[in-house]
């Protein structure tokens, strides 16, 4: 691929060297430094609705979303003036305040599995915390979680091991001790039959089934029809939890969440993302009997000084009101702008002559540069079978032609609301030409 103009990015440049002097690969989040691209990255200046402009004035549709929080898009003014308002009364307290029952009411009566919530700072902490409540409920300490699945970085959960079937976990990272990280088992992802023999083994020892409903760590990987059903019937039989980590899904596919549009309903929930409206907020909910178990009702710890943060409430509780506004409409709306871009994209590649999968649910998009057109991809040795040379130069291509993808070919699309005709017109006129580069390396 021809080299990326050096002037057109003189001040990212410049900004990201600086960067680099004091902060790791001079970014707070490792995918963020263009690594997997080979790419410098841009600095953001501003962002405003379908659209980001960065430090040297260029402007981008973007896909990015800050990875799923940004259903409405940037600077959204409901959020804006809701979060305007809360920050006049003050940031923080330590305190109860009423937006926080508020929320949580919002998010009980709309996802089936929580029945009770509590908001904590990032996706992250819900995932650790459900962890810790699931296994003291259970007694056991081993959690199955699917390769491929992201559910942040802690411990037990930073282990998946791109290799074979049930296996004993081998940390993604160093640091991650041997022993936390062998109590996770690990299956692929859309298969029954190693959960059944992962709950057989270790019968007694499972205190969850983690699974994200919608794998959007992978690409876009949605389940099989009958898998979630699937993962009720064995986590019931073997009285195993069943974890959704909705951290990415949550209130994007459907205000009931995955677990409501595919009606199946986990004893444990972790939201993220669109919850918070674009603040630093999660939260980690499920049946009564499990969450009373949560301090103060109960003996699990767990605490934190921001969560709650009346910001956080305010942001999240605007996003999900204009979600839910007419009707739900928003859902339509991005179910018909994200199935034009599908579509579009298709054809491009099918004329640009470049082997391509693509997978939706919603406003989530999985586009994988595989071998073979339309090839299947349902797990995570199928999604990592793509062509990251051929993704990496369609980025590249996108970036310089204005439209700003994730930095790495697992990451999920996300579309907004503020995702207009002019947006998607744009990100389609650079797709074709970046089609042919991906068919050209
Ligand atoms: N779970 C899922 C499904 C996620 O997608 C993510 C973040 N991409 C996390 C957990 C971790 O969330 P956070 O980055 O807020 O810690």
């Amino acid at each position: 691929p021809a080299a990326p103009p050096a002037e057109r990015y003189a001040r990212s440049a410049a900004s990201h060297a600086e960067a680099k002097r004091y902060m790791p690969g001079g970014v707070n989040s490792p995918v963020r430094a263009y690594r997997a691209v080979g790419r410098e990255p841009v600095t953001i200046r501003s962002g405003a609705g379908a659209w980001v402009t960065d430090v040297d004035g260029n402007r981008y549709v973007d896909y990015v979303g800050s990875y799923g929080p940004l259903i409405l898009g940037h600077a959204a003014p409901q959020v804006l003036a809701a979060v305007g308002e809360a920050m006049r009364n003050g940031t923080t307290f330590g305190m109860p305040t009423e937006a926080e029952t508020r929320l949580a009411r919002t998010v009980v009566d709309a996802v089936p599995g929580v029945d009770v919530v509590r908001f904590v700072n990032s996706g992250t902490e819900a995932a650790m915390s459900a962890l810790r409540l699931a296994r003291a409920a259970t007694g056991g300490h081993r959690v199955i979680k699917c390769i491929g699945c992201y559910h942040g970085h802690t411990d037990a959960m930073l282990v998946s091991a791109g290799s074979a079937a049930t296996s004993l976990g081998v940390p993604s990272s160093p640091g991650v001790p041997a022993a936390v990280a062998a109590s996770t088992l690990l299956v692929p992802f859309n298969d029954l039959d190693a959960v059944e023999r992962a709950m057989a083994t270790h019968r007694g020892e499972i205190a969850c089934m983690a699974v994200e409903p919608i794998a959007g760590n992978m690409g876009l990987v949605p389940p099989a029809p009958g898998y979630l059903q699937g993962l009720r019937a064995l986590c019931d039989r073997f009285g195993v939890p069943l974890l959704f980590d909705e951290v990415m899904t949550g209130f994007r596919v459907d205000h009931g969440c995955a677990q409501g549009l595919y009606g199946v309903t986990p004893d444990l929930t972790c939201l993220g993302k669109v919850v918070g409206g674009g603040l630093p907020c999660a939260a980690y909910g499920g049946r009564e009997e499990l969450m009373r178990q949560v301090a103060p009702d109960g003996p699990v710890y767990q605490a934190g000084t921001l969560s709650g943060n009346p910001l956080a409430m305010a942001a999240g509780q605007a996003q999900l009101d204009a979600l839910a506004a007419d009707g739900f409409a928003a859902y339509r709306r991005l179910e018909a702008a994200s199935a034009r871009l599908e579509e579009g994209l298709r054809g491009l590649a099918a004329d640009a002559g470049c082997p391509l999968t693509t997978t939706r649910v919603g406003s989530m998009l999985g586009v994988f540069f595989v071998e073979e057109d339309g090839s299947p991809v349902r797990d995570y040795a199928d999604a990592t079978a793509q062509s990251t040379r051929r993704y990496a130069a369609f980025f590249g291509a996108m970036l310089d032609a204005g439209v700003i993808l994730a930095p790495a070919a697992f990451e999920c699309w996300f579309v907004s609301t503020a995702h207009d005709d002019e947006a998607i017109e744009h990100t389609l006129a650079a797709a074709g030409p970046a089609f042919a580069a991906a068919a050209a390396t």
